[in-house]
């Protein structure tokens, strides 16, 4: 029982000040202070439980569908649709980490994304992009080195080795990670009917592939491949795991343009013909399409995120090459700045290297190596020159590459 001299060890007021005064082995508490104790005690658990379940950020610290656009605008021109799906999926997946079940019964489900769009056009960059502001174990797989799984080719389940690799082999952590699946389209059926041709490759692995997107427990080899046949299995549930695929569908426009004017005949015709952009059909794209190109309806459901790239025009190369963050021409200018040299590109050549983007018909991927070939020669001679600058002309540019088309 505490006597009328003591007194509180934390606010230091005495048993006559306060209604309550609790001892302990070597001080006092009082009933406010318990009361202040207890709600920061309250505050830090609950945090750290949120934490948890977001997968290593608080809420606070999560970006908004918003933020995660901003952080994309800076390394990827344009596309703002896939960007703008991509964000959303993200932060929900978040949100799926952090969802409790129990409180309303309510589960949200996963909402995998599948971004079509011609090669060259920015999906693997979102993806990794993504992986940048990401803290959840991100790795990028290639579709193609399944479609002859079985023989050559690996099994699907090695995409879920990358993965635990990718997080230090923490299966909790690899449970929550994001997978980027590039050329989703190579694992197409060849024929939108199964009963003409048997492929069975590209519907086997599509089978497989099914199990790991719709949440299974899958066994991993932690080494993946055969290489390794005597470890032992990694059981990894990837029901919360979030899947993007990105492919070209190369030839997907004739399965919409086709879809597209068996609808319109059916309707008011005219009307809906008038208002279609025959140019660029990817934005009408609809699941259907994806069934017409050889996808299985049940991988088809379980892509539920469907979204597009545009084809990149004039304006959106000539962007590239200058305004994302690492922007090839930044690269270079650094690249020379690391030699005390001052690099500087005129307009018109800037608009030569595009010109032959697109003649090359190469997308972006062109432009780093139109940039490389003109930048080779000063690159070897400029660093031991002992001058301070150097300026690309649209005549040096236009040298540069005939030279490199003349060595080829
Ligand atoms: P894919 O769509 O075939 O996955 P990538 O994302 O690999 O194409 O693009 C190849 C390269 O082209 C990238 O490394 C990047 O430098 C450039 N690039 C492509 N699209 C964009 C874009 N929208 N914005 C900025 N750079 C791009």
């Amino acid at each position: 029982m505490p006597k009328k001299k003591d007194t509180c060890s934390f606010c230091g007021r005495d048993s006559s000040e306060v209604r309550l005064l609790i001892s302990g082995i070597n001080g006092f508490i009082c009933e406010d202070c318990a009361q202040q104790a207890y709600t920061i005690a309250q505050e830090h658990l609950v945090g750290d439980v949120k934490k948890k379940k977001t997968g290593g950020l608080n809420w606070e610290e999560l970006p908004k569908p918003t933020e995660i656009k901003a952080f994309l605008d800076q390394y990827v021109i344009g596309q703002d649709d896939a960007k703008r799906y991509i964000s959303v999926a993200v932060y929900n997946h978040y949100k799926r980490l952090g969802q409790d079940i129990s409180d309303d019964g309510v589960e949200i489900e996963k909402s995998n994304v599948i971004m079509v769009g011609p090669t060259g056009t920015g999906k693997t960059l979102i993806a990794r992009s993504i992986a940048r502001l990401l803290k959840v174990p991100f790795t990028i797989v290639d579709a193609t080195v399944f479609t002859e799984a079985g023989y050559v080719g690996e099994d699907v389940e090695s995409i879920l080795t990358r993965l635990l690799q990718v997080a230090d082999y923490d299966v909790k952590a690899t449970q929550r990670g994001i997978v980027f699946i590039d050329e989703i389209d190579k694992i197409a059926r060849k024929s939108d009917n199964p009963s003409i041709t048997r492929d069975v490759s590209g519907e086997g692995v599509q089978q497989g592939l099914l199990k790991l997107l719709e949440g299974s427990v899958v066994n991993v080899p932690p080494k993946g491949g055969r290489k390794h046949p005597d470890q032992d299995y990694v059981h990894v549930d990837t029901h919360n795991i979030l899947f993007i695929c990105g492919g070209a569908f190369d030839g997907i426009e004739d399965k919409i343009a086709k879809r597209l004017n068996t609808h319109v005949v059916g309707y008011n015709s005219v009307q809906n013909v008038a208002r279609i952009d025959r140019k660029n059909l990817m934005k009408y794209i609809q699941p259907q399409d994806l069934k017409a190109f050889g996808l299985i309806p049940e991988i088809i459901g379980r892509l539920p995120v469907l979204t597009h790239l545009e084809p990149l025009d004039r304006q959106a190369l000539r962007a590239i090459l200058t305004e994302p963050k690492n922007s090839i021409i930044r690269q270079q200018e650094k690249l020379f700045a690391m030699d005390g040299i001052t690099l500087r590109f005129e307009d018109d050549a800037l608009e030569y290297i595009v010109d032959k983007a697109i003649e090359f018909k190469l997308g972006a991927r062109g432009l780093r190596s139109i940039v490389e070939s003109i930048m080779i020669a000063p690159q070897y001679e400029m660093p031991s020159s002992g001058e301070k600058e150097f300026i690309v002309t649209r005549d040096f540019a236009i040298q540069q590459i005939e030279k490199a088309n003349l060595a080829a």
